[in-house]
């Protein structure tokens, strides 16, 4: 393999580098190359330089919603959280690709901006939160975008209405089609700062009492499945507590695993599974993840 930190010596590339540094369960072994690219023209060559080489390209955000495997990725990492600059434009905020929803929110708040208060205390990267469709407390990021500039996995930079989007539950079109967001545009109104700002503190509270923001973890680790909460079937199973090596049901909210110690994702996957297949058992009911588990055993 050609060595890129050479090839592309105005770019940030690291090699063989380890992702556990950058994911939020504190998981997941090295990459081949993870690059931090600041510009549109940076994510371009490197997506075609992958693309005409066929080596395998991941895009990572805030990687707060990920289990990276022990074996780490194969091939080409980006890391989007350098492109992160937030623009405001009337009541439209224009958001490049890694910048934090959770400062997003707070922009918002500063311009008096109503419609991301839901957000306050997600803590993914814009594209992240679109290719999730991200959402709490009765909003999702479908209510207030207006359109995301994807790249394609050929490099073609296009811009995708809300329409061409497809949001759905945890889903956006993003994700059939390897697409990398490289931005993003909100529609917001006009409200009241001190509303706006009291909810958000409101919401952050819940948030605080409810969930273990002391300890890493990936959030919600299991989609809502239809009719039930994934939390409540798991702590009606009696599983909170449920730990192999450093990786624990929480004992605060049964909807997160949490890392107590030295957390390997094979722990964490073991203790997914343990709980699927109990909840299975003792409810008939199905959980599939909404974290994204990725990366090589
Ligand atoms: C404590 C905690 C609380 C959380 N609360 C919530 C919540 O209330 N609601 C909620 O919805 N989520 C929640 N999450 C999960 C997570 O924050 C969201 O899913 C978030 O949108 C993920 O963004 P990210 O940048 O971290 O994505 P990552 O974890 O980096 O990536 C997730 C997926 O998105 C893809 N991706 C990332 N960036 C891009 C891009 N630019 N273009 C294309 N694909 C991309 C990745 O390839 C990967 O498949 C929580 C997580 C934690 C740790």
């Amino acid at each position: 393999m050609e060595n890129l930190t050479s090839l592309f010596p105005t770019i940030e590339i690291k090699a063989n580098d380890r992702l556990d540094q950058y994911t939020y369960t504190k998981t997941g072994g090295p990459a081949d190359w993870v690059a931090f690219p600041q510009t549109v023209e940076e994510v371009q060559v490197l997506v075609r330089y992958a693309n005409k080489q066929h080596l395998p390209l991941t895009v990572l955000g805030n990687a707060s919603n990920l289990i990276v495997k022990e074996g780490g990725i194969a091939g080409l990492v980006l890391i989007l959280t350098k492109m992160n600059q937030i623009q405001v434009s009337g009541e439209q905020v224009i958001d490049q690709a890694g910048a934090s929803y959770i400062e997003t929110t707070k922009v918002a708040r500063d311009h008096a901006l109503t419609g991301l208060e839901f957000a306050a205390g997600i803590p993914g990267s814009i594209g992240g939160a679109v290719f999730m469709n991200a959402g709490a407390y009765g909003g999702e990021t479908k209510d207030v975008i207006q359109s995301a500039t994807v790249i394609s996995p050929v490099g073609e930079v296009t811009t995708l209405t809300h329409e061409e989007l497809d949001f759905g539950y945890r889903h956006s079109s993003v994700q059939d089609t390897d697409s990398i967001v490289l931005s993003a545009t909100f529609s917001l109104k006009t409200g009241d700062q001190e509303v706006i700002s009291a909810m958000m503190d409101d919401l952050n509270q819940r948030r605080a009492d409810k969930q273990p923001l002391d300890l890493p973890s990936c959030g919600s680790v299991f989609k809502r499945p239809e009719g039930y909460y994934a939390g409540k079937l798991i702590h009606d199973a009696g599983l909170q507590g449920y730990t192999v090596g450093g990786a624990q049901v929480s004992k605060k909210h049964a909807g997160f695993i949490v890392n107590i110690g030295q957390a390997t994702a094979t722990d964490y996957l073991e203790v997914i599974h343990h709980v699927q297949a109990t909840v299975q058992a003792k409810f008939g009911v199905s959980l599939e993840t909404e974290v994204r588990i990725i990366g090589r055993d």
